[in-house]
């Protein structure tokens, strides 16, 4: 049979080789019978019951995902209890069931009516819509009688397809054993992709409706690079597939061809990115985004918790660095259990270091406390601090201040505990402009890139309309960088970047030759990045950079870039 490749995007540079497993197909209900035949106290006793089984099964896997990703994790299980529990919700099952409708078209007719009005939300909001697509497809399978995969079974080899893979799938997918996934949709910034990416696993996602028409237990290559599921490879694109990455996973720190160190780190958002980060060789964490402790649950982790998290990150990087940065709420990440206001424009609203030294005080001293409890045990590598969302030289003063006082009162209690190096985010243009003077406050610098060039170039990260525009390429992002890394210059201030940007390899020349002394990307790129940096001098890299802040436009970076990797 002749090879047949569906297009779509691909979200890791692996390939993979398997045997398909389809994911919980959406349910195909009939339409309803006539609402006289439908006894609704037999189908309120029906949906009762489908909620026991439902609650008994979240459990289960709630306890199956603590133990082997991690407690930040599985509590998006415990949102699930609440979607199942929550009395609006059953209300209007409820009602559904007096009109003369089965369970399951109930529970389809009031879900699908909350996904609605979470999907029109912003952000992450949107993503709850999962959440709530996840507890009805499990309620009308109980009800309806269907098998459902068990993601965290699966056969050795198996590419997982699915219409969508929400945080609940993804969390249980063991990388050990999949080969790698296929979604209908998503793009490179949805759960899914970042997920991929975090645990080294080759994906391609966004294939759209022609993914529908792939046969269960069918033979296929999941090939991350070009963006496309071959079904049935003939045995060239099979031995290519299997014969893995041709990339060197290095292990030791590495330098430029003359000798240069660039420190190369990978990003970690929970417990579970941990372990594929020191895989593929990262040198430490340039970027633990801890807000993934705080998401999906309904209270924030105590200073215990946040403590053991630290811990577990630094003893994974015995030599390394590990740069924890405060939590990032706000914007497109909202909590439930914070009173977060309704802005207008989120991203340019109260986010950050804005709430850390806000209305969430509290919690901002309760994680202080807990890294530097967690930088005073001397097992595990270094920790060092960073704030987000900087704009202003006050606030940088002000978190030392609070980060003075949560030392001295560690100091009265008798706590051991250690000063983490200090270091801020370069990722709005107001930072960027006063780096200048930022430098006397802190030790270290990271260009955030994915905020960087969203608010230099006013082009809202994740909006497809106007990707062109938000492009890391763009001229006026480079010269941010530029301005950035010039003000270090002649200080003791080392910069590095966790952006995005950071883990291109085709850029990794360009970076070196703009004067950053750390990449940090998700774990997935730190072999090429690597690679790439042995490969060039400081002085050929310098020379890249010259001709790439010259350019006016962004075709004339791409053109830069392109003469170089010829
Ligand atoms: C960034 O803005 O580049 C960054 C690394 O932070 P985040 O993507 O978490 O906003
Ligand atoms: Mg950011």
């Amino acid at each position: 049979m002749a090879e047949q490749r569906l297009s779509g995007v691909g979200v890791t540079p692996l390939s993979g080789v398997g045997t398909v497993v389809w994911y919980a197909p959406d349910a195909e209900l009939d339409e309803p019978p006539a609402p006289e035949s439908v006894d609704p106290d037999a189908e309120r006793e029906r949906f009762e019951a489908a909620r026991d089984e439902a609650r008994e099964e979240i459990r289960a896997e709630r306890e199956r995902t603590a133990e082997r990703v991690g407690e930040a994790e599985a509590e998006v299980f415990d949102a699930h209890i609440q979607f199942l529990e929550d009395p609006q919700i059953t209300e209007g099952v409820e009602t559904a069931i007096d009109e003369g409708l089965p369970a399951e078209h109930a529970v389809t007719r009031t879900f699908d009516r909350f996904v609605e009005q979470f999907a029109e939300m912003e952000g992450r909001m949107a993503e709850r819509a999962d959440d709530l697509r996840d507890v009805r497809d499990r309620l009308v399978r109980v009800l309806v009688g269907g098998d459902r995969v068990d993601l965290s079974a699966l056969p050795e080899g198996s590419v997982v397809l699915a219409e969508r893979l929400t945080p609940s799938d993804t969390a249980q997918l063991d990388p050990e054993r999949v080969a790698g996934f296929a979604t209908v949709t998503g793009g490179r910034t949805s759960h899914a992709a970042i997920f991929a990416r975090s645990l080294a696993l080759p994906a391609v996602v966004g294939i759209g409706d022609a993914l529908n028409d792939v046969a269960d237990g069918a033979d296929v290559v999941v090939d991350g690079t070009e963006g496309t599921l071959v079904v049935d490879p003939d045995d060239e694109t099979r031995e290519a597939a299997a014969g893995g990455e041709d990339v060197e996973i290095r292990a030791d720190p590495v330098a430029t061809a003359d000798g240069t160190p660039i420190e190369v780190a990978a990003n970690v958002g929970t417990e579970a990115d941990v372990g594929p980060a020191a895989d593929r060789g990262a040198d430490g964490i340039g970027l633990y985004r801890t807000e993934f402790l705080f998401l999906d649950r309904t209270s924030p982790p105590d200073e215990d918790e946040q403590y053991t998290a630290y811990r577990g990150a630094l003893e994974a990087f015995p030599e390394g660095r590990v740069i924890v940065r405060t939590l990032d709420i706000g914007g497109d990440k909202p909590v439930e259990y914070l009173d977060l206001p309704d802005e207008e424009n989120p991203f340019l609203g109260e986010r950050g270091i804005r709430r850390s030294l806000g209305p969430d005080a509290d919690l901002f001293e309760t994680q202080l406390r807990a890294l530097l409890r967690a930088a005073g045990d001397d097992a595990g590598g270094d920790l060092s601090v960073m704030l987000p969302l900087v704009t202003t030289v006050e606030e940088v003063r002000k978190a030392r201040d609070v980060l003075e006082s949560v030392a001295a009162d560690l100091d009265a209690e008798g706590e051991e505990y250690a000063l983490p190096e200090f270091g801020v985010m370069i990722e709005t243009p107001a930072a960027a402009f006063l780096a200048a003077d930022l430098v006397e406050y802190v030790e270290f610098f990271s260009i955030g890139t994915n905020d960087l060039a969203q608010y230099v170039m006013a082009a809202e990260r994740g909006n497809d309309r106007v990707a062109d525009l938000g492009d890391y390429r763009q001229p006026a992002v480079l010269r941010a960088i530029r301005m950035t890394v010039e003000a270090t210059e002649g200080t003791d201030v080392w910069v590095g970047m966790c952006g995005e940007m950071a883990g291109d390899p085709d850029l990794t020349e360009l970076l070196v030759g703009l004067g950053l002394d750390e990449l940090s990307m998700s774990a997935v790129t730190v072999p090429q990045v690597k690679g790439a940096v042995t490969e060039t001098t400081l002085a050929d890299a310098r020379d890249v950079a010259e001709r790439a802040l010259a350019a006016s436009t962004k075709d004339q970076v791409e053109d830069v870039l392109t003469e170089t990797t010829q």
